[in-house]
């Protein structure tokens, strides 16, 4: 390879749809680099870093799993990533060449719901898992009021409800939703291929905002259930391509194209 190059490195990562995003961005601007899938083991990371940081053709990485946690052990974290959403998602370089690891996952959640006022108001999260510690440290620093996590690891909810400094309760995922003016589905649950959740939207009220990370389908049985009722609704592909967008930026030192989101969604679900 002779020209610079960003990648995405996970184990499985044939699935990932971030070459797909890059690539047509670089292309649209003209800029000749490429984007590409590589799969690392968690074995082969150490070296893998130890090879891309001497490779002057590198501008950075995307994480994906199992390799969010790992990676943190290999690079500068200039932005306290560790002691708060404690994963990485884009290793990238610094002004002088060295790396850094930080998250675009919270941020790219965050984008699509910007203009919603969410401070002092309640929140249900669906759902214990990595993408939930992205969701929750955004709310967190949007000041939401009361977070009920409903997931089926009440241990693991719990602690994510103190690591994030938010008040609020635990509850199973099969108990009656309260009131939110936010819900957001961060399990799996809907995705092509498994069941789809079994909540009932009819006590969440009329201001709730209905956001699902999950964007394969883009509208999910969830969606469809909320827009059947009237809610706003958010997909999960304004969160894959609003990270996606600050990762770019921090491997090529431009934003991508910000007026083909139709088309790029449209590529993405071809
Ligand atoms: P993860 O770390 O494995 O977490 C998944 C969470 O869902 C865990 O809390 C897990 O519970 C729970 N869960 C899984 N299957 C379940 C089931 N059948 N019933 C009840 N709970 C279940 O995965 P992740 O990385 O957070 O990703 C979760 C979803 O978000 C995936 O569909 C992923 O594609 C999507 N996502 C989308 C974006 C985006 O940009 N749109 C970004 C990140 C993730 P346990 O903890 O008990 O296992």
């Amino acid at each position: 390879m002779s020209r610079p190059y960003a990648e995405v490195i996970g184990d499985p990562i044939a699935h990932s749809r971030s070459p797909i995003i890059h690539n047509h961005w670089l292309k649209a601007l003209g800029i000749d680099a490429d984007y590409r899938a590589t799969h690392i083991t968690p074995d082969a990371l150490p070296d893998y870093i130890a090879a891309r940081r001497d490779d002057p053709l590198w501008c950075g990485c995307n994480v994906t799993i199992p390799h969010k946690i790992a990676v943190m052990d290999h690079v500068a974290d200039p932005g306290a990533i560790r002691d708060g959403i404690g994963a990485m998602n884009i290793v990238a370089r610094d002004e002088s060449g060295g790396l850094f690891g930080t998250n675009s996952d919270a941020g790219g959640f965050y984008l699509p719901i910007a203009d919603l006022p969410l401070a002092g108001e309640s929140a249900i999260v669906l759902g214990s898992g990595g993408a939930a510690r992205a969701v929750l440290f955004a709310l967190a620093q949007c000041d939401i009021g009361d977070v009920t996590i409903m997931a089926r690891s009440p241990l693991k909810a719990a602690a994510l409800l103190a690591r994030f400094g938010l008040k609020g309760s635990v509850k199973p995922l099969t108990a009656a939703l309260p009131l939110a003016r936010l819900l957001v589905n961060t399990t799996p649950m809907g995705m092509v291929g498994q069941d789809a959740l079994t909540i009932k939207l009819d006590s969440v009220g009329k201001d709730c905002l209905v956001y699902d990370l999950v964007y394969a389908p883009l509208e999910t049985p969830l969606l469809k259930m909320a827009a059947a009722a009237g809610l706003e609704t958010v997909s999960g592909i304004d969160m894959l391509i609003g990270q996606a967008q600050i990762a770019f930026e921090l491997f090529f030192a431009v934003p991508p194209p910000a007026d083909d989101e139709g088309q790029l969604q449209a590529l993405l679900l071809s």
